[in-house]
């Protein structure tokens, strides 16, 4: 039988730092490797299995569609594509959605309606978008330059233009960025995979209404934070700011790939025939899947349940004591711990020992369980990483 790790260096181009684990399937929070053994998922495939792997509800979900049909061309229209967005919408009180594939692709898309309500309004000149040091926002060209990291700034000019970055939860130099040439400010109530950074609240406020006064548009990059993560549906509720326009991705269809921005009143039809487009966006499959996951995440009573258990696992991280845990800090079950050791050498020794975690910024392991998972999954994995620190 061929290696597959052996086919996948030879055949994928390797982009990736990929983990010593080859996964078979799961179950639930629980991973299961090509290798036999079990492993506690804190990882979610990156924050995508809001209900773990293949529930049963969502299998059927995403079955009885299947047998309808995979794909539907967005000339025609659908039950699972419209459903999807009017239960984003009645759940956000925001006006309409257009539907990708990724999260890169729901910020270009974000971008380019933040850019056409400036210029219909204003002209041209007015095209700069401020995004903050330590922000992820896609890997496309634009949206690398999105990014507010230097090292995503390197081989590939030319980046696209107009964008400047300004330093998180700094309300001082943040004015200093608000020159005429802006049209939005683009951000991440938590920012994921900078290092789990929390913006304080006060700048938050502080954020909306400065941008209110000038027209300018806030995007929230919620393609992490969204869909229940942080233990309200979205994370900008918790900051009580309502930006313009919001992104989500990851989290929205529970792991089948789908990405979509959603916009209020305001600037919800600036976008008008043959101005934005994608094949694959709005599968049919991909909103039926979505369809079951945010009638479960959206329960009130599902959301309290992440709070509790994300407040649950910070306390227990906290009550380990150890030396090198420097900080824990996060939201619902977003969860960052700081650490003196090298984050991607604990990543590989809590694999070793049965738990997948994963990493952001420079010194921080990152955990992102499903939703559903159990106090007692907590505690297993908890035990896991008491070891490794
Ligand atoms: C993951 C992520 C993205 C990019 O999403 P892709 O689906 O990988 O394109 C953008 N913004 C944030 C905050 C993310 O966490």
């Amino acid at each position: 039988m061929a290696n597959i790790k052996e086919l996948d260096k030879q055949y994928v181009m390797n982009t990736y730092g990929r983990q010593n684990l080859t996964i078979e399937r799961g179950r639930g929070c629980k991973i299961y490797g090509d290798d036999g053994k079990e492993y506690i998922d804190f990882g979610s495939g990156i924050g995508t299995l809001s209900l773990g792997t293949a529930d049963e509800g969502y299998i059927q979900a995403i079955t009885n569609q299947l047998y309808k049909s995979q794909h539907v061309s967005n000339y025609f229209t659908c039950e699972p594509v419209a459903k999807l967005a009017e239960k984003i919408c009645t759940l956000s009180g925001y006006d309409k959605v257009f539907f990708g594939n990724s999260g890169a692709e729901a910020n270009e898309g974000a971008i380019k309606l933040a850019r056409k309500y400036s210029f219909d309004k204003y002209g041209k000149g007015r095209s700069t978008i401020i995004t903050f040091n330590s922000s992820f926002h896609g890997r496309t060209i634009t949206t690398l330059a999105a990014t507010g990291q230097d090292v995503f700034h390197n081989f590939f000019f030319p980046f696209t233009e107009g964008f400047k970055y300004s330093p998180y939860n700094d309300k001082e130099a943040f004015l200093s960025n608000l020159t005429d040439d802006v049209c939005a400010v683009m951000f991440e109530c938590i920012q994921g995979e900078g290092g789990v950074n929390v913006m304080d609240k006060d700048f938050a406020l502080f954020l909306a209404e400065e941008c209110h006064k000038r027209d300018i548009l806030l995007i929230c990059d919620e393609i992490q934070t969204g869909i229940g993560r942080t233990g309200t549906l979205f994370a900008f509720e918790n900051f009580c700011i309502k930006p313009d326009i919001f992104t989500l991705a990851k989290g929205l269809c529970g792991g089948m790939p789908c990405g979509a921005f959603v916009a209020s009143e305001k600037c919800s039809s600036v976008l008008t025939k043959g101005q934005h487009g994608s094949t694959f966006g709005g599968n049919p499959v991909s909103c039926a899947a979505g369809n079951y996951v945010l009638d479960i995440v959206s329960a009130p009573s599902f959301l309290e349940e992440v709070k509790a258990k994300g407040e649950y696992l910070v306390q227990k991280l906290r009550e380990l004591g150890k030396e090198t845990i420097l900080e824990v800090r996060g939201m619902g079950l977003m969860v960052g711990i700081k650490t003196s050791l090298v984050p991607g050498e604990v990543s590989t020794k809590a694999l070793e020992n049965g738990l997948i975690v994963l990493t952001a910024g420079k010194d921080v392991v990152r955990l992102l369980p499903p939703l559903v998972i159990s106090y007692e999954e907590i505690d297993e994995g908890v035990e896991i990483l008491a070891q490794l620190f």
